[in-house]
């Protein structure tokens, strides 16, 4: 017997590679150090027990979009919430790309823009990024004037180099897109809330830029798969069509809703993880031979002169995991730290200092 063989524009992809080893401290995955708060969990577990679970779940996801637009202080019609932001961004891409069409990245970047980009039959376009890594907007603009991609995707803060776009370069890059007549601005802001600047502020009901969120960072539930866009309504309307109807669950929907009411733990995180970035940073920038780029995420970039990898293999015997980009495109010997709690950051400085100054 023979399988029959997959879609023959699928042959060249890779899977996800994120490898997951058994260590002390994990600072590889750019999740929250802090599991959410007990008291979230009650109230969630609450709610989901009084749901009707013989039922489908609300397919407007009426409670959840409602409490994300008024914690936002956005319109409730601009907001769509799908199974974290990799499952909006798919949408976005089955709506908007597609076969015959092209979204435009700005390397190095977030892996999945241009995997999903594969999955959905959307042709990838490359930009580059300035050797700090930043997008360039003249560049950009001249690209997005001579291309026309359908989606355009700015990832701010960028994983995996932190790196924060200005608003001047946002709105240069939305201007091109808006010039160019056609096509979409995707600002993809999984980390946005530990940055000083969001282009939420920029989003009207009639300019082609949607943002993106999620709640697997700053929401500390990385588990539970929740993320969210704020786009134009009419950008809303065409992506209900497109997801598959009940994508997500009532459990989902009521930790979304319950998580809310927590904000203030959320923003004391948030406040915390800033910190120890700053910490962090300042901490690895005193270290020999190793560059660190600013971030404005929950995590850093750094490259040490010498051997990426072996850096990597060195922290890990020491019982420390980070981020192996060392092998990666434009990131030679780059290994990205996840902020974790001040205990992991601390061991896993310890575990540099031990290694470089030697
Ligand atoms: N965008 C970026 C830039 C990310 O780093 C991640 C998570 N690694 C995501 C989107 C996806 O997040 P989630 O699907 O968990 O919301």
């Amino acid at each position: 017997m023979s399988l029959p063989t997959p879609r023959p524009d699928l042959a060249a992809l890779e899977g996800y590679h994120s490898p997951q080893l058994t260590v002390d401290v994990r600072l590889n995955t750019n999740e929250s150090p802090f599991p959410p708060p007990p008291e979230f969990v009650d109230a969630w577990l609450r709610d989901l027990a009084a749901s009707p679970l013989h039922r489908y779940p609300d397919r407007g996801a009426t409670e959840l979009r409602a409490g994300i637009a008024a914690h936002l202080g956005q319109p409730v019609e601009r907001i769509f919430a799908a199974n974290g932001s990799n499952e909006v961004l798919q949408t976005l891409l089955l709506t908007y790309g597609g076969p015959g069409r092209s979204a435009l990245v700005f390397e190095p970047t977030y892996a999945l823009h241009s995997h999903i980009c594969r999955i959905t039959g959307t042709g990838v376009l490359t930009g580059e990024r300035t050797s700090d890594f930043r997008i360039s907007p003249t560049e950009a603009a001249m690209l997005i004037r001579a291309e026309r991609p359908a989606v355009v995707f700015v990832c701010s803060p960028n994983n995996p180099t932190g790196t924060v776009e200005a608003r001047a370069t946002l709105e240069a890059v939305l201007g091109a897109v808006i010039d160019s007549g056609h096509g979409l601005l995707v600002v993809d802001e999984a980390y946005g809330e530990f940055a000083d600047f969001s282009a939420l502020e920029l989003v009207t009901d009639d300019v082609p830029l949607v943002v993106s969120r999620t709640y697997s960072k700053v929401w500390s539930l990385a588990a539970l798969r929740l993320g969210f866009c704020v786009a134009p309504p009419a950008v809303v309307e065409e992506l209900e069509k497109v997801v598959l109807p009940y994508h997500l669950s009532t459990a989902t929907q009521t930790a979304g809703v319950a998580a809310l009411a927590f904000r203030d733990e959320m923003d004391a995180r948030v406040h915390t993880l800033v910190s120890e970035r700053h910490r962090l940073a300042e901490s690895l920038a005193r270290l020999p031979g190793l560059t660190v780029y600013p971030s404005g995420a929950n995590f850093v970039l750094v490259r040490p002169d010498g051997d990426g990898h072996a850096l990597w293999q060195r922290l890990v015997d020491r019982g420390v995991l980070v981020r192996d980009f060392s092998r990666w495109p434009r990131l030679d010997d780059c290994l990205r730290i996840t902020v974790g709690t001040a205990e992991e950051n601390d061991r896993c400085i310890a575990a540099l200092r031990e290694t470089l100054e030697t």
